[in-house]
């Protein structure tokens, strides 16, 4: 593929500032999941079915607000526990999903400590997108959220409910997914799929998968601030910490970037052209991206 003619890659030191921009810009928060001392009042975790071994759990369970496990995400989280003491302290909010992996034992045993469990046996949705409007209901509507605690209809009374939903609310939420993205490739690219869709039916859901060695998001058409306290806060690494962004999306994105290793100005990005992977990130309180239309970055984690 020919490049334009203006453009171009910059090579950066490790550690540079780069301060918000002086136009409005969409601000992107992705690492305030590792903030131990943010606020948490509109943040989620949810579980899903693959191994979370890796994760610190213990660390970052208290730094989000609400927790629900997808369905086998129950059984996930209570094999991460080896002793009983303190797995106890560890009880979700809700398990949802078509319940066709969660035990009955590892379901009893949560429903005694507390959980709510919202069997929904539709097969029209999957697990990931039952939770997600669980979700919303939960953060955008107080009268709806009270019936979450009364029943809902177990084929499809998530969606149902959610249809009355009105969200006015400009404050975004806060979604951190545990194992969505690196186990079945099916559920990888349905992950994907999902940071597409989202943002164009719920906007105000800011949805950040997070694996054993990445946090996954999406970078917004237009200009975005990426903005975390310091780099440690997410990766230890004394070089410049590994990202990519990545246009998975069926159309070519012309993107520029301030704060990157390699930062790209004017420069054409698409999955049958020029992929900026293996790139790093410079900025030590945040970085720029510019981009003609949404594009799915990653960013390597080390949150030991
Ligand atoms: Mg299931």
């Amino acid at each position: 593929m020919p490049e334009d003619e203006d453009s171009m890659v910059v090579e950066r030191p490790d550690d540079i500032e780069v301060p918000p921009p002086s136009e409005p810009y969409t601000l992107i928060e992705p690492f305030e999941f590792f903030n131990d001392s943010s606020g948490i009042s509109k943040k989620c975790l949810i579980i899903l079915n693959q191994s979370i071994r890796d994760m610190n759990l213990r660390r970052l369970w208290p730094n989000t607000r609400l927790h629900i496990c997808a369905d086998g995400g129950a059984n996930q989280l209570y094999d991460y526990f080896e002793h009983e003491n303190e797995r106890s302290k560890f009880v979700p909010d809700f398990i949802t999903g078509d319940c066709d992996s969660v035990t009955n034992e590892v379901k009893q045993y949560y429903i005694l400590k507390g959980t709510v469990v919202i069997p929904q046996y539709s097969q029209y949705s999957t697990d990931l997108t039952k939770s997600l409007m669980l979700t919303k209901i939960y953060f955008h509507s107080e009268t709806l959220r009270l019936k979450l605690y009364e029943g809902i209809e177990p084929d499809n009374g998530l969606s149902e409910l959610g249809q009355h939903l009105e969200v006015s609310v400009a404050t975004p939420v806060y979604v951190y997914m545990l194992g969505g993205i690196g186990g079945r490739f099916d559920q990888t690219i349905h992950s994907i799929n999902q940071l597409y869709k989202l943002n164009q039916s719920d906007p105000h859901l800011q949805i950040f998968f997070v694996s054993h060695s990445d946090m996954i998001f999406l970078i917004k058409k237009g200009l975005n601030y990426i903005q975390y306290e310091r780099k440690s806060l997410f990766n230890t690494s004394k070089k410049a910490p590994i990202c990519g962004l990545l246009p998975l999306s069926n159309t070519p994105i012309t993107l520029n970037t301030h704060g990157l290793k390699y930062d790209v100005i004017n420069w054409t990005s698409s999955m049958v052209g020029n992929v900026s992977s293996s790139n790093g990130i410079c900025g030590t309180n945040g970085f720029i991206v510019n981009a003609t239309d949404d594009i799915v970055m990653n960013a390597s984690i080390d949150h030991y």
